[in-house]
């Protein structure tokens, strides 16, 4: 069993000591938190062992009636890896302390690419991350991206993609993030969504731009990719079908007399997820518009809709096991992983 670690039991930090603990081959030995906030309540009643961030913050724990099993060095020391999942340009000034003690890390999308050296999403680039010791798995609109480009590449050659990264304002918990009447543009063209894709995906060339639009639960993309040739809409659509973690859904039902909403947008498409008992009402997989998938030429357009807070769950997990090497064939280990979180 390879002991895992928590360091940052947010968002994305409580979501993967979830998924560990439904694997048979990792378990948590413990988790850290800065704050006895209610965050921790999640931890305490799954019965992991909470660390303090640092020393100075054991009292504030004790004062909640909160016990603290050590600071974050002794669970790095006790640990066989560590996922940091503290603030995004945080987490990679703990290199040093997982470096001292010999543990491997595992970083999330906010870190930068180049100070950890190899990025990771489970279906294109697995095996760059065998026995590795320290790996980032990108964001949540990397992972999107990379999950439904790749698949073209089996069939197709991708000239360019240009894609819109219509993006939440910040996470359903978040009540201090904004805007919450406004669309605020990223003025940096192209946003750092396309490089990104590229490092788990190389030479694919893609630009992408952003905006943040005053919502919570999901982000939507609308992707353009010109191929090589004419899309063959049935083609890309089996192929899709065939992509472990991506769900084709329909925003409208066509019966001969009109067109029935169905899944026409986000919040339908969360409501269904919650309908589904995913954990949390989560939906782990890319849902894309089936009846938004389109070609004009040789010109591929479609949209799909991101759940940030956890399609980069599963992720995590592979990545463990490509560290490991404790499976050397992704689409194994992927399954192995969506069969032991639900994910269909
Ligand atoms: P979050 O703010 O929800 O959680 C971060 C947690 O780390 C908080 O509990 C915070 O108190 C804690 N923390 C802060 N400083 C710490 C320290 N020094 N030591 C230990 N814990 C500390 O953030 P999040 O959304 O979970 O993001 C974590 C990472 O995941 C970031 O890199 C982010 O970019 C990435 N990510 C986030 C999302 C998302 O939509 N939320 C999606 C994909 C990737």
């Amino acid at each position: 069993m390879i002991k895992v670690g928590i360091n940052g039991y947010g968002t994305i930090g409580k979501r993967v000591a979830e998924a560990v603990q439904l694997q048979d081959d990792m378990e948590i030995v413990g988790v850290v938190k800065t704050k006895p906030t209610y965050e921790i309540q999640g931890a305490l009643d799954a019965g992991l062992p909470v660390f303090a961030s640092t020393k100075s913050k054991i009292a504030f724990f004790e004062e909640k009636g909160v016990s603290i099993s050590g600071v974050t060095e002794d669970l790095v020391d006790i640990a066989d890896i560590i996922i940091d999942c503290t603030p995004g340009k945080l987490g990679v000034n703990n290199m040093e302390m997982y470096k001292k003690s010999g543990t491997k890390a595992i970083w999330q999308g906010g870190e930068k690419h180049a100070p950890i050296g190899v990025s990771f999403n489970a279906l294109t680039n697995y095996s760059s991350s065998i026995n590795q010791d320290y790996v980032r798995v990108v964001s949540c609109n990397t992972t999107g991206l990379s999950r439904t480009l790749y698949p073209i590449l089996s069939k197709y050659s991708i000239d360019n993609v240009q894609a819109v990264m219509v993006r939440r304002s910040g996470d359903p918990k978040d009540s201090d993030r904004g805007p919450i009447n406004s669309i605020e543009p990223v003025l940096t063209v192209p946003s750092h969504h396309g490089p990104d894709v590229q490092t788990v995906i190389a030479d694919l060339n893609i630009q992408t731009m952003a905006v943040k639009v005053p919502t919570t639960i999901m982000h939507v993309h609308c992707i353009i990719a010109e191929l090589d040739r004419e899309p063959d809409i049935e083609e890309i659509i089996s192929l899709w079908d065939a992509t472990p973690r991506v769900n084709l859904l329909e925003g409208f039902l066509n019966n001969k007399d009109s067109k029935i909403r169905n899944l026409p947008g986000t919040a339908e498409i969360m409501e269904l997820a919650r309908d589904s008992s995913y954990t949390r009402g989560d939906l782990n997989q890319i849902a894309v518009w089936k009846d938004g998938i389109h070609g004009l030429d040789n010109k591929l357009y479609y949209y799909q809709a991101i759940h940030q807070e956890s399609d980069v769950i599963p992720e995590n997990i592979d990545a463990i096991r490509a560290m490991f090497n404790l499976e050397s064939d992704n689409l194994k280990s992927i399954d192995k992983t969506n069969k032991a979180l639900g994910i269909n």
